[in-house]
């Protein structure tokens, strides 16, 4: 049975797409979206011989040799040009996606559909995405064992859509919570925070971020012991940071 997860992914796959799964590890997502008749056509991407084995074993266990290529190598490599519609990554950190993405650039021009869940480093990848012409048009927040996950999709930006990336990450002014006054939400923000996940609040995006919140802290507490000259302004920098965190979560509540 298929993770939370990756159920969530595989649902933001369109009927009848050819997929590329990058990073496959036993090829569960391929073989799943395959069996449903979801996807026609699937590679299963891997560069490490480990996975890539139990990859190849998962697809010939499920019969489905003729519509699941099990292919070896590093990330986009795997994939001719036009091959496939939509590609996934999953379980990764951020940057390595976005250096997956970057490396492959000339894999993507006929790809319509990214569906990404970056492990740690959204932001990155947000940043990615936003500098190399692909809007982010939706994103998800889970939790599932104890970890929180995050699944943005993102298609080809068009010059003449009725959103752009340039108007989804423009800095925002927000009415203040305490009443006195507006604050601004930052183009750096809303990449780290994910401009989609702030326009529709759940309770675990307010849990992550109280979660983070914390971490700011210890690190503040560790940087006041901190004799080190540079302690102080990181501590400003730090500060500053968990205050523009904590004022948007109070306007979320
Ligand atoms: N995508 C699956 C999921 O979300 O459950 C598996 C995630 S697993 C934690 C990450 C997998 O990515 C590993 O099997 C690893 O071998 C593979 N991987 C890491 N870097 C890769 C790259 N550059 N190209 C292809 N696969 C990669």
């Amino acid at each position: 049975k298929l993770s939370r997860r990756l159920e969530m992914i595989m649902e933001l796959i369109p009927e009848q797409s050819r997929l590329a799964d990058i990073g496959s590890d036993h090829a569960l997502l391929p073989v799943a979206a395959v069996q449903t008749g979801q996807v026609v056509q699937a590679v299963a991407g891997e560069v490490n011989p480990g996975p890539f084995k139990a990859a190849a074993k998962q697809v010939a266990e499920a019969g489905l040799q003729h519509q699941i290529s099990v292919r070896c190598g590093d990330g986009l490599a795997v994939i001719e040009p036009g091959e496939v519609d939509v590609i996934t990554i999953a379980g990764m950190g951020g940057s390595l996606i976005a250096s997956i993405l970057d490396n492959g650039q000339d894999k993507l021009t006929d790809v319509q559909l990214l569906i990404l869940q970056p492990n740690v480093g959204e932001d990155i990848l947000r940043r990615w995405l936003m500098e190399h012409g692909w809007l982010l048009t939706s994103e998800k927040i889970l939790e599932e064992d104890g970890k929180i996950y995050e699944i943005l999709t993102a298609v080809p930006e068009q010059e003449d859509a009725r959103i752009s990336s340039r108007l989804l990450y423009e800095n925002q002014e927000w009415p203040s919570s305490s009443g006195d006054g507006n604050f601004t939400v930052t183009s750096e923000l809303l990449l780290r925070m994910g401009p989609w996940l702030l326009k529709e609040p759940t309770p675990v995006l307010m849990d992550k971020w109280n979660s983070e919140l914390d971490k700011l802290h210890s690190i503040l507490n560790s940087l006041s012991a901190s004799k080190l000259e540079s302690a102080e302004a990181k501590s400003s920098q730090l500060k500053q940071e968990i205050a523009q965190i904590k004022e948007v979560l109070a306007c979320l509540q």
